[in-house]
């Protein structure tokens, strides 16, 4: 099997290794060297092997290429990220949910290997594995095998049930992915259990965060913080810092992505405003969203005007920009706004927030104004 991989990337170029962070930037002239060198079968370029030895501690000198170096090719079209929502299903029924529906359904395994193919034809060299829960999907192995066997960097986001099964373990060892991140939704069975609606889901996901973080598995857990566990959150951190790995809060939750409310019911008062400034987003432009039928928006929120990527083909990738620019030069609601350089949601998630009718302060920095005054 390879031992890395040099890959375009943006306008750029890269050698990267799966599993690790550490990627070398090489010039364009260097990349062709080793498409040449990989396409001769000849030995790995001297350069490339002092690199992979002080990046990763890898041997390469003296193997052939072909062997030692998995080549992405240059693409038209240079996307470099995507999410992939393979399956809405969902093992647990969160309160604070962004889907609508959590149906179990999805692509056959045929059409994933197609679309998987269409990905890495886009250039997608990033690509995160979402849903629902992802791993409950039934090929969810074969098509990270197949994403991981193209030279993806893989990303994992999961509630973490399944992530205690042997069989997961040993995939993400042999194959490991650029990182799994988890959600944590509590510190305890009692709120933990009362925000998945699922008995025993703290104990599944903590037995499974305990397996990864023995096999070494780059973990990341973002805290998800709702009226059910603020009470608590000194305590989630403590869980995540125990464990040792890195951690996100995210304590702003949003409606539905078609706009339903429900889950702002959810939301902790506390936690109101606490998310950055919107700086800007490449949605459309670098990276993009595939929902489990194929269908390609410019990210998860943002699902309008979708693309049928398998009926389209990729050329149906370059009408996505001028759909991302619609949905994020819309003001709806927020024409005239005089506070929209310091705005904390982009375009797409202001227009869920207002067709759920949230009140202004939960998203809209002008609405915190005014419930200070
Ligand atoms: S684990 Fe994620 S997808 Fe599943 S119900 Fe909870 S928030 Fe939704
Ligand atoms: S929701 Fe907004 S910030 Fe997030 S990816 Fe979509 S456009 Fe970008």
């Amino acid at each position: 099997m390879h031992q890395v991989v040099a890959t375009p990337q943006d306008d750029k170029f890269a050698v990267v290794r799966q599993g690790e962070q550490k990627a070398l930037h090489i010039p364009r002239s260097f990349y062709e060297e080793v498409v040449e060198a990989v396409a001769g079968g000849s030995p790995v370029p001297g350069w490339l092997a002092d690199a992979a030895q002080a990046a990763w501690g890898l041997r390469p000198a003296g193997q052939p290429s072909d062997t030692a170096v998995l080549v992405r090719p240059l693409t038209i079209l240079n996307y470099s990220r995507a999410t992939f929502e393979i399956n809405k299903g969902c093992n647990f029924g969160c309160e604070h949910c962004f889907l609508p529906e959590r149906k179990f359904e999805g692509l056959g395994m045929d059409e994933k290997r197609l679309l998987l193919t269409m990905l890495r034809d886009a250039g997608v060299l990033w690509l995160q594995f979402t849903g629902g829960e992802p791993t409950i999907d039934r090929d969810f192995p074969a098509a990270y095998r197949m994403a991981h066997g193209m030279g993806m960097l893989l990303e994992l986001l999961t509630n973490g049930s399944r992530l205690y099964q042997p069989a997961m373990i040993d995939m993400l060892t042999a194959l490991p992915p650029h990182k799994v991140m988890v959600s944590l939704y509590g510190a305890t069975s009692e709120s933990f259990d009362a925000l998945t609606r699922r008995r025993d889901s703290f104990k599944g996901v903590m037995k499974g965060i305990a397996a990864a973080k023995e096999a070494g598995i780059p973990l990341e857990i973002t805290l998800i913080i709702t009226k059910r566990n603020a009470h608590e959150v000194d305590a989630m951190r403590d869980l995540a810092d125990r464990y040792g790995v890195y951690r996100k809060e995210y304590g702003s939750i949003s409606p539905t992505y078609d706009g339903g409310n429900e889950p702002l019911a959810t939301q902790a008062e506390d936690w109101i405003g606490r998310s950055s400034v919107f700086a800007g987003c490449p949605a459309g432009y670098r990276f993009f969203h595939v929902d489990p039928h194929g269908w390609v928006t410019m990210c998860k929120i943002g699902r309008e005007n979708p693309i049928n990527l398998l009926a389209e083909g990729l050329s149906g990738l370059t009408r996505l920009p001028a759909i991302a620019d619609s949905q994020m030069s819309r003001a709806g609601g927020c024409s005239g706004c005089k506070l929209s350089k310091t705005c904390r949601v982009c375009r797409p998630l202001a227009k869920v927030y207002q067709e759920a009718e949230a009140p202004l302060r939960t998203y809209c920095q002008h609405g915190m104004k005014e419930a200070t005054k």
